[in-house]
């Protein structure tokens, strides 16, 4: 514990905003004398829930191609420097089992084993970490940065900005780092929640409704991504990893179509099975349950035996290529990152130094660097948190 005296007659090093995933592994990276600070009450609060509590750290596949940025170049240098593989042998080095599930994905067993791991490390390199502390301004003072905090001033050569995006403001989300981005005179790139469930427009929501709770396998598509994986219903639209991952690639107004059953040619099935049954729920029960197929016809009925071909032509539509305008994303509360974010060509992308601002250093979600599902936002936040460390090494 770091005294009032202390805090208030040390110039530090380096002053790290933010006591997550990218903050905490910057600060276990270097050993120049350092403080963390946090206004949550608990360090790492957003990987401590993490992966279902347990941490999709990783992505053995991970490659700039699974990023979403305005500058598709700016992540390569800090993959390079920080792989999957050193992340692994850290969790090994602290005894800390792992494993590898599908697509890649690596996975911790219980998320705050990690969390554990990333304070006992920094604590090693000579950080202090202040929670319960809200940093409320940061200003350039006689050549050092001047951080006013609810614990009183905090003086530091270097600042780290580390303070995320806006998703989940109940685990300690806030504009405070795209604001002072700005106050310093970065761009930023307008921010928008992603990884996150779609809302149907009004005239989908009641019928929809009933299904809340189901899941399938289906493809989402919008524009030119497609991605197929568990699909559920909720109860404003559509949720799950399929829904999740495309709502990275969906802007306002834009039309998603849904393929209720990936794989199938549903007119050539409907037109197999209409002397078989009565109805295209009967008919399509191994594929998809009855309840899912009844919504998604909704009006136009599910009578197969006496189906017209124009019939059976829309309601194969309806089943292979669903059409709807979502009316929104399930917002910040609920959305696991936010896209857009200070702009990189702000941010030298070896050191993550602000061109702009000598000494001012920004890292993990608050950059425009967005990642698909899957282990890839935390592999950002390790990989941009260990870049700036380097860098802040090598400073006196
Ligand atoms: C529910 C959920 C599950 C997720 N699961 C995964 C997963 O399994 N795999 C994956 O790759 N990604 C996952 N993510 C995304 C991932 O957690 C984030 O991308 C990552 O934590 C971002 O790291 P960061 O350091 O940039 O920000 P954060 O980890 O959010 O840390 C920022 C910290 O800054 C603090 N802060 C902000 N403003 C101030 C201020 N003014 N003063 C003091 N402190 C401040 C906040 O309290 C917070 O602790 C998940 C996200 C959510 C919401």
């Amino acid at each position: 514990m770091i005294s009032d005296s202390e805090l208030k007659n040390t110039v530090f090093h380096t002053a790290i905003i933010g006591a997550g995933a990218s903050g905490l592994m910057c600060a276990g990276s270097f050993s120049q004398s350092k403080i963390v600070l946090d206004h949550n009450p608990k360090p790492g609060a957003k990987v401590s829930v993490s992966g279902g509590g347990n941490c999709n750290f990783s992505n053995l596949f991970v490659s700039a191609a699974d990023y979403l940025s305005q500058n598709k170049h700016f992540c390569k240098s800090a993959l390079a420097a920080f792989k999957p593989q050193d992340f692994v042998a850290l969790m090994e080095e602290n005894n800390l089992p792992w494993q590898e599930r599908e697509n890649g994905q690596l996975f911790a067993f219980g998320a705050q084993h990690i969390v554990q791991m990333l304070v006992r490390r920094a604590r090693q390199a000579g950080t202090h970490i202040l929670t319960g502390t809200e940093v409320l301004e940061v200003k350039q003072e006689n050549g050092l940065f001047l951080l006013h905090t609810s614990a009183g001033p905090v003086r530091a050569q270097h600042v780290v900005l580390a303070s995320g995006g806006l998703s989940f403001p109940a685990l300690g989300a806030c504009p405070f780092g795209l604001k002072t981005a700005q106050k310093f005179g970065l761009q930023v790139i307008e921010p928008r929640p992603a990884l996150a469930g779609l809302s149907f427009p009004k005239e989908y929501r009641e019928r929809f409704s009933r299904l809340a709770g189901n899941s399938l396998k289906a493809e989402v598509r919008c524009e030119k991504h497609v991605f197929t994986g568990d699909l559920l219903f909720t109860h404003e639209g559509v949720s799950g990893p399929a829904v999740l991952q495309i709502s990275l690639f969906w802007t306002p107004g834009t039309e998603v179509q849904i393929n209720f059953l990936p794989g199938q040619d549903a007119l050539a099935l409907l037109q197999s099975k209409k002397n078989h049954a009565k109805t295209i729920s009967a008919a399509l029960k191994d594929h998809i349950s009855a309840k899912i197929v009844k919504t998604i016809l909704g009006p136009q009925g599910e009578d197969l035996s006496n189906a017209s071909r124009l019939q059976l032509e829309n309601a194969a539509r309806a089943l292979n290529r669903f059409s709807f305008v979502p009316a929104a994303t399930a917002g910040y509360t609920r959305a696991e990152v936010t896209a857009g974010g200070v702009n990189t060509r702000e941010i030298n992308p070896v050191t993550f130094e602000a061109k702009k601002v000598p000494g001012l250093y920004i890292i993990g979600e608050l950059l425009d660097v967005t990642g698909r599902l899957g282990g890839f936002n935390l592999h950002w936040a390790w990989c941009s948190g260990y870049a700036a460390a380097k860098a802040l090494e090598k400073q006196f």
